[in-house]
Formats: C-alpha cells, structure tokens, sequence
C-alpha cells in the first residue's frame, strides 16, 4: 500500500518563471538533489521534469511538471513550465495558483523578453511574492552579474515589487547538480529567501470546495481522475461533488498528492480526485469541480484590462468593440466578444475598461484574473471587476 500524505507542515506552491534557457528546469532538478540529500526529498532529474514528451506519447497532456520537496519549515508543491506557451496557459491564468515564485534570470543574458512578461503577468494574476534566482553565476563575470542584478530590480519595482527588498540570491542550477559544494549552498540559501520571503497565504478552507480541472486520467480498473489545485474548500473522501461544463454530479472515491492518498484535502493542495462513474471523456480541462449547487456559471462580465505593448510580446495594432480573442480563466479557454465602448479603443500599453460576453457559461467572480489571447501569444492580462 502506499504511504498516505500526512501533513505536518504549511503547504505552499510556487514555481520557477523566466525566459526559455535561462535555467529554470536545471534549477529544479537541482533543489530537488540538494534536498534529497538533506534527506527531505526525492531527487527529480532534469529528465523526468521536462517530461512533456514522454506523456504525450501516452496520449496524456501534462502542461506543468510538478515536484514536491519540503524544507526544514515547509512542504513545497513547485511547477515548472516546459515551455513559454504553456506558461502562459497555465501559470498565468491561475491554474497554478502560486503563492510566490522564483524568477529565474541567466546573469549571462540579463532580463529577456519572456523575463519581462512573466513578471507583467504574476503581477496581473496575484502573484505578490518574487524571488530571484540569478542563474548561471558560475559562468558570469561579477561585474556583469552586477549588472544584471540592478537591471532586475529595476524591472521589479517598474511592476510593484519593490525591487530593493525582493531576495536575489547568485545560483548555479548546473554546477550544484553536479554537486559542487559552493553552488549546492546557494541552492540553499535561494531556499531559505523563498521560506523567509514568501509568508504564509490565506486559505480559505470553509469556503465551498472548488477545483479547476487541470487533466483527466483513467485509471485502469479504478475510474476517471481529474487533477488541479484546490482553489477554495476542503473535500473528503464520500464527498459529493458537481462538474460543472460537463454538468456530472458524482462522488470523490479517492484523493491523492503526489501520489499518496489523503483524506482530506484543502485549499492549496495540488490534488488528483477519483470520480465515481464519469466517463473519461465526459470531463475535460477547464471544467470546474464544485460542491454542488454552490456556484452559478455566467457568461457576461466586466473587467479591467492591460493589453501588453509590442514590446512585451504583445500586438502592433489597438483593438476595438467586435475584437473576439480568447480569454484563458482559470483553466479554461473560451472565446469572447469585447465591448469597449462606442469608438473606443485600446492601444497596446493602455489599461482600459471592458464588457465581455463568453462563448459559454464559466463561474466568474470579481477578482478574478484571466489572459486574453490570440494566434498563439498573449495580448492583454485582467480582472474580472463585475458578473452579468
Ligand atoms: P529552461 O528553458 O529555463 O528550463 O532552461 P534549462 O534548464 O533547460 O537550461 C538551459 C541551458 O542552460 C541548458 O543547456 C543548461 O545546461 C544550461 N544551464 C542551466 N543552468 C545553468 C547554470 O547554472 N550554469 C550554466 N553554465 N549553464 C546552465
Ligand atoms: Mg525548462
């Protein structure tokens, strides 16, 4: 039998953002070794983190690796990106839901313009804390390292980080992975900014259970599963449940994370939840699973938008009322058509006001970030101001 989850310290997820190469996977796999051997962890190599391709090939889309590992004061639930689309989809839209997040910046290249989009977006979606791994210090020359340094506390406080007070610790992600005893100690002192730094967030564990579905899985012989992150709520095993989008009301049978099984899980636990009696393809990513009756799906709303310069990946060309891009809220992507206004529009770098109405019902709420986007990059970055 497995062994079950017993939670002994405050769970927290983050996650490693920052341009494509920069080092944020080598960087995982490092703090995975570096805290297998303090004996609190197992080490994840680089290869079973970038593993999209392993489970594409069984027919599974894993958009985020996810790794565990606990330090002396918590237990972590990290995410690493496999690459910058999937980012976006899924980070920036709050599927991850991360409580902070280490911002990882090569000190041979500086800030890129993923490194700048990522801190845009965390700061659109409610990512409040940022730590900054300076990777590849071991090739870096001080002075330019240096350099870099300032120019990411610039970038910082320009999004309302407050640059000077934002942790940057100098890593090796490479050369700590191979064990070298100076980069093995700053992957520790890169974790304890992230302990000290990061506090302790809110969880609204009586609140009604809800979880965006990340993936669907079958298990042979066991029934569907689908997995995300708790948003709000607790749920126990016995528990019942409704899917909404796929309008299923069913039973949790089984709760997992990380592959061990738990009792009850809460607000902030990544989780994997059997269903009783749901056909495999009868749920899908972007379905919401809800206690039931507690939540009502709309399709209208308004928001505050900021649509992202060309500078920041974003379009050349304002947009205006009749503009219908996709909008990716929470896990789901959905279509929807924008009312600026009569003759209004919205150049790229203003922050404007907007109506939307979706191509189908989602559960909205005020607060509520989304990303707007289209052919493939992300335009615009919100908040849900107003339902209906
Ligand atoms: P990601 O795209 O941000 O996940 O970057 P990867 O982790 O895949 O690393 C990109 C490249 O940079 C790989 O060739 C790594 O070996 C190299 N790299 C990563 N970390 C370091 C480091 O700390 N030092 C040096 N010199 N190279 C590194
Ligand atoms: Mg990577």
């Amino acid at each position: 039998p497995k062994t079950a989850y017993v939670r002994t310290k405050p769970h927290l997820n983050i996650g490693t953002m920052g341009h494509v190469d920069h080092g944020k996977t080598t960087l995982t796999a490092a703090i995975t070794k570096v805290l297998a051997e303090r004996g609190s962890g197992t080490y994840v190599p680089f290869d079973r983190i970038d593993r999209a391709p392993e489970e594409a090939a069984r027919g599974i889309t894993i958009n985020i690796a996810h790794v565990e590992y606990e330090t002396d004061t918590r237990h972590y639930a990290h995410v690493d990106m496999p690459g910058h689309a999937d980012y976006v989809k899924n980070m920036v839209t709050g599927a991850a839901q991360l409580d902070g997040a280490i911002l990882v910046v090569s000190a041979l290249d500086g800030i890129m313009p993923q490194t700048a989009e990522h801190v845009l977006l965390a700061r659109q979606v409610g990512v409040d804390h940022i730590v900054v791994a300076l990777n590849k210090a071991d090739a870096g020359d001080e002075e330019l390292t240096d350099l870099v340094e300032l120019e990411v506390r610039e970038l910082l406080t320009s999004h309302g980080y407050g640059g000077d007070s934002v942790p940057v610790v100098r890593v090796s992600g490479l050369r700590a992975l191979e064990g070298d005893p100076r980069w093995t100690e700053a992957i520790g002192a890169l974790l304890d900014a992230v302990d000290t730094y990061v506090p302790m967030p809110e969880r609204y564990v009586d609140a009604p259970f809800l979880l965006p579905v990340e993936n669907v899985l079958t298990i042979t012989g066991r029934g569907t599963v689908v997995t995300g992150a708790v948003e709000r709520g607790t749920i126990r095993v016995g528990d019942r449940v409704e899917v909404l989008g796929a309008a299923v009301d069913t039973v949790v049978t089984g709760l997992e994370t990380f592959g061990k099984p738990m009792e009850e899980a809460q607000a902030g636990d990544s989780v994997a939840l059997l269903l009783r009696g749901v056909p495999r393809d009868a749920v899908r990513r972007g379905h919401i699973v809800a206690a039931p009756g507690s939540v009502v799906p709309s399709r209208r709303f308004s928001a505050q938008v900021y649509v992202l310069s060309a500078g920041e990946g974003g379009r050349t060309t304002p947009v205006a009322t009749g503009y219908r891009p996709q909008f990716y809220i929470r896990t789901a992507d959905v279509v929807g058509d924008v009312d600026l206004g009569a003759g209004a529009v919205a150049r790229p770098g203003d922050t404007v006001t907007m109506t939307v109405e979706l191509g189908r019902d989602v559960p909205l709420e005020p607060g509520l970030g989304f990303a707007i986007r289209e052919g493939g990059r992300t335009v615009g970055a919100g908040t849900v101001t107003a339902v209906g």
